[in-house]
């Protein structure tokens, strides 16, 4: 099994080359193929098995191979994480990952000032990383808009209700366009995450490292 043969693109393999990446982990070798696809996917997985990467490689390339050129770039792809520390790490995959790639990314979260974060966005980006109070924060205020977004993953998705997220995920739900493609990702799977699931997902495929 090789990251090429899962059917991603040159400029991404170069990235996880450089990397230094030469198998997929069982996590990715099952996710990459269905978001390729377009497919939703449901995947059980913890920290360390490599999920990021399951989410953001198959995300970045199905997000290039059909760039329009605007000159205004819209949000296109939106991560949700629980956290200020998990949002930056996967800012950090995300920007190494696209290297190669004519894609900009930023991330936002709360307890910082907001303005270099809405000088980013302003600056346009395809990619946004988020943690939910601060990305409905800016929302309201007008300074984001969710409705060009095509695909939406939920990152831990098991901390985030833990957290107390339920509400504001849902929220976020109401300002993205009802057709898009949707990733969640959680270590664990209880009947809450079943039910949050069952409202974002379609059909999705499941997987499990
Ligand atoms: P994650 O589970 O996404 O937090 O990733 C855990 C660690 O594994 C990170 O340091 C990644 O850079 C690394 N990693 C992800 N995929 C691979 C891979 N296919 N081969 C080697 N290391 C990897």
């Amino acid at each position: 099994m090789s990251f090429k043969s899962l059917g991603l693109s040159e400029p991404i393999l170069k990235a996880i080359q450089e990397k230094g990446y030469e198998t997929p982990s069982p996590i990715q070798a099952k996710a990459i193929p269905p978001v390729l696809e377009g497919k939703d996917v449901l995947a059980s997985a913890q920290t360390g098995t490599g999920k990021t990467a399951g989410f953001t490689l198959p995300m970045l390339h199905n997000l290039s191979s059909s760039r329009t050129e605007q000159r205004h770039r819209p949000i296109r792809a939106l991560v949700l994480t629980p956290t200020r520390e998990l949002a930056a790490q996967v800012h950090a995959n995300v920007k190494e990952y696209s290297t190669h790639l004519n894609i900009r990314s930023t991330v936002i979260f709360g307890g910082v000032n907001q303005k270099p974060q809405v000088n980013k966005l302003s600056q346009g980006v395809d990619v946004l990383i988020a943690t939910p109070g601060r990305l409905l924060d800016l929302e309201s205020q007008g300074l984001l808009s969710l409705k060009r977004v095509e695909i939406f993953v939920l990152d831990e998705a098991d901390r985030m209700l833990d957290m107390g997220f339920v509400r504001d995920i849902e929220r976020v739900m109401k300002l993205i366009p009802a057709k898009r493609q949707n990733l969640m990702f959680s270590a664990t799977f209880s009947k809450d995450i079943k039910k949050l699931a069952y409202t974002i997902l379609n059909k999705p495929v499941q997987v499990e490292a």
